[in-house]
């Protein structure tokens, strides 16, 4: 890996961050807040929230096995993939590559912040080899997104692969492991200590439940986590979405549950699937989703929507004509897409 000075964009390399009240007195007791301009009234929400999120921070650690200053919190995952851009790469002279098809954030963040994005085709597998992916490097390459399990296709990427492009690129890999809790591969965040440039992206948007919070997590070293929290809004997680996320965390055995009954479903779903005799193909899957391909993706998904049920067309994704995205429901939702789909015609 280049020096991380050599990574970061000038600017905020040399950045001095925005203090608040609250970063400034850290470390004292005290009772008496006549210091942020708040309203005293209105308890609790008078208050603004904890900058650093310490207590957050201190649940996640133990459940994810990550110390909490290579922890940094935001408004969801999208928030840490537009900071990597923020942080690494200059406008108009930085560019980033990544697999193709994946999911679309990444594009629209590198749209975003104007650096150019080098979408790298992966086989009919949905599989990429590291040498496919630096051949598209060049010196201003700052990032390599990585995502898997893979959105759309919900596979793995094959592990040596992803463990090649840590080894060999010079600049930042980024895996966003969002949907890793419905896999059985090990994953990239117990390994942060292993690769330097790593950023490994969690959420508490799919196997948590809690996608109305808007909480994603990235996990990476402290050098990195701190440069993030430099560049990040100073109180981006509201006091809201902290207070909820440590009362899920107290429960963690509820989501190993949901995790057990949406596996157990998307067997279930994937059989009935290849049965259908409008489904030509179902995919390989890690997550808790799968990709289908159909006969005529439009025209079930047009079939569908009459009914009320919405599944996710991706039809115009690059290796993905004539294929649906379904996420695994309830029990109950699952089966009425089943229904719907054994009476189309
Ligand atoms: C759903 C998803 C996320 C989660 O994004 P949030 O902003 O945390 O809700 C992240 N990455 C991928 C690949 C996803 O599919």
């Amino acid at each position: 890996m280049k020096s991380l000075e050599a990574l970061v964009r000038p600017n905020i390399w040399s950045l001095a961050p925005y203090s608040s009240a609250r970063n400034e007195y850290a470390g004292h007791t005290a009772h008496v807040f006549l210091d942020a301009n708040e309203n005293p009234y209105n308890k609790p929400y008078n208050r603004y929230p904890d900058p650093l999120q310490t207590d957050l921070k201190a649940a996640i650690s133990k459940v994810k096995g990550v110390s909490p200053e290579k922890i940094f919190l935001g408004n969801g995952s999208d928030e840490a993939i537009d900071l990597c851009y923020r942080v690494f790469c200059e406008p108009k002279v930085d560019n980033a590559v990544a697999i193709e098809p994946t999911y679309g954030m990444y594009k629209v963040c590198a749209d975003i912040n104007d650096v150019e994005y080098r979408p790298v085709l992966m086989d009919e597998h949905f599989q990429i080899t590291h040498d496919k992916l630096l051949d598209a490097c060049d010196d201003h390459t700052k990032l390599i997104w990585i995502c898997s399990p893979n959105n759309p296709s919900g596979n793995n990427i094959n592990r040596d692969e992803v463990v090649s492009v840590l080894k060999s690129f010079q600049g930042i890999v980024v895996v966003d492991e969002a949907y890793s809790d419905f896999s059985r591969e090990k994953t990239f965040r117990e390994e942060l200590d292993v690769y330097p440039n790593i950023i490994v992206l969690n959420t508490f948007s799919k196997a948590w439940g809690c996608a109305g919070i808007r909480l994603g997590m990235a996990f990476a070293s402290k050098e990195i986590i701190d440069l993030f929290n430099k560049v990040k809004y100073p109180y981006n997680v509201n006091s809201l979405t902290q207070e909820h996320a440590l009362e899920a965390l107290k429960d963690p055995q509820e989501v190993r549950e949901w995790i057990r009954l949406l596996l157990l479903e998307r067997g279930r779903m994937m059989k009935a699937f290849i049965d259908l005799p409008i489904c030509v193909k179902v995919y390989p899957t890690d997550a808790n989703f799968f990709l289908a391909k159909m006969t005529d993706a439009q025209a079930v998904y047009d079939y569908l929507v009459q009914k009320g049920i919405i599944v996710r067309n991706r039809t115009r994704v690059k290796l993905c004509k004539d294929c649906l995205r379904i996420t695994i429901g309830t029990r109950g939702e699952n089966a009425e897409l089943i229904g719907a789909l054994r009476q189309y015609r």
